[in-house]
């Protein structure tokens, strides 16, 4: 039996969208293309004439579903709260279903069920990473020589870690054995590309006093698999995650993610799957929600005042915004003794990764980038933090087109510079 709701369980959903338009001004991807069938109007409209048989699903009907960033900023504007990014995924499933997966989502499925490859390639960045990637000059990050299917030369990405980040902590680290157990899920971007991520997480966790655990055979949270709309792969990486994070039956463990995508596929796409994977869903918390809901604010409230400081701006990574958790990164850097915190404009829309959306839709997906540097561009901030590689590494990705100075980093590395070291 699936654990996921076909297109046609979402007929209701479909049958309360009154075609106000509100969620017109909302669509970043229709705000760039302006073609009706890319803004949730359109597409629920598409997917109720698919489910009365007055479309076939052809490759028209395929481009329209891929041309959106689940982003959720539609649900947010919807005076009926439909839920259209959750209508896509269904519309993505029935492709796969019907079609097969695209050669991408093929591609991608086979990488992340696979953690010995991940650990491969990884590892194998240290030898080949000369030969296919050059570093950017005065910015972060590298790009490829020469194309390679589905990544073009001009787009920027982080550089491979050849120690992945969970095969340098495979033991518990203690804490106050009156403070509940953190158990890390770090998703792949971590423990990949922004080690320096998870190592952050590390220092402020254990100046908070937390023990602190990081299951070593977690996998992948299992969204880019969703996106692509194969749900064998996200029950098998489900499956797996759920007896990784088992940890011994053990109630009062909270699992804490550092990346707004993950928590979003392991908390809110697992509590949807059943009540199998709705117990380990029940227990994920963002980590910057968790440490200002225990303290972490005022803690470094009474850090001396430093000197020196950066001015940084926050971008809202959509799968964060989408659950409420938006006050409590801010709250963090205001609290920072280094840090000038300043808004920028637009900081609550979509950055235009949106996961396979950026690699079918790259120029899109660039456009979308460019509205967001000029935000960053206009703050004047010297640093862009966030709460997501992903965001991370296309906001990176648009500062560098851009020609901008700024930086990018995730606010846990920023939480991390101004504690002492232990
Ligand atoms: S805002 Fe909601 S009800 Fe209005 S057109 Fe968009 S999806 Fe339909
Ligand atoms: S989820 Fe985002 S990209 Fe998709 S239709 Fe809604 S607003 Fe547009």
């Amino acid at each position: 039996m699936s654990n996921h709701k076909k297109l046609a369980d979402f007929r209701a959903d479909i049958d309360k969208c009154v075609k106000c338009g509100a969620c017109q001004a909302q669509c970043a991807v229709y705000k760039t293309i302006k073609r009706e069938s890319t803004v949730a109007r359109g597409k629920i409209a598409i997917a109720n004439a698919l489910l009365d048989k007055d479309l076939p699903l052809d490759k028209r009907f395929v481009l329209d579903m891929s041309q959106c960033l689940l982003c959720g900023s539609c649900f947010d504007k919807c005076p009926n709260l439909v839920p259209t990014d959750q209508i896509v995924m269904a519309a993505r499933r029935e492709i796969a279903e019907r079609k097969g997966l695209s050669t991408f989502g093929k591609a991608i499925t086979s990488v992340i069920k696979r953690p010995k490859l991940m650990n491969t390639l990884a590892k194998s960045s240290d030898h080949f990473g000369g030969i296919l990637f050059k570093k950017i000059p005065d910015h972060s990050g590298l790009r490829l020589r020469f194309p390679l299917p589905f990544i073009t030369t001009d787009r920027s990405i982080p550089d491979f870690t050849p120690t992945p980040f969970r095969e340098r902590y495979p033991q518990p680290i203690g804490g106050n054995t009156d403070k509940p157990t953190l158990s890390f899920f770090t998703g792949c971007m971590i423990n990949y590309t922004y080690p320096e991520v998870g190592e952050a997480l590390v220092k402020v966790v254990r100046f908070m006093g937390f023990p602190l655990i990081i299951p070593q055979d977690q996998g992948c949270c299992g969204l880019p698999a969703l996106a692509a709309g194969d749900e064998k792969t996200v029950d098998q990486l489900a499956d797996a995650n759920v007896t990784a994070f088992s940890c011994n039956g053990q109630n009062d463990v909270v699992i804490v993610t550092a990346c707004a995508s993950c928590y979003s596929g392991i908390g809110e796409r697992y509590r949807a799957m059943g009540k199998d994977y709705a117990q380990m869903g029940d227990k994920v918390v963002d980590i910057l929600k968790f440490l200002a809901d225990n303290g972490l604010v005022e803690k470094l409230q009474q850090l001396p005042r430093w000197k020196e400081t950066k001015r940084v701006t926050y971008h809202d990574p959509c799968h964060l915004r989408t659950q409420g958790i938006t006050t409590e990164p801010r709250a963090i850097l205001s609290a920072l003794p280094n840090v000038n915190f300043v808004e920028m404009e637009g900081a609550d829309k979509c950055c235009g990764l949106g996961g396979t959306f950026s690699v079918y839709h790259y120029d899109t997906s660039r456009e979308i980038g460019k509205r967001k540097a000029d935000g960053i561009a206009a703050s004047n901030a010297d640093l862009v933090a966030s709460a997501c590689p992903g965001c991370m590494m296309q906001l990176q990705d648009s500062i560098n087109h851009a020609k901008l100075p700024q930086q990018v980093c995730h606010v846990l590395e920023l939480v991390a510079d101004c504690l002492p070291d232990s």
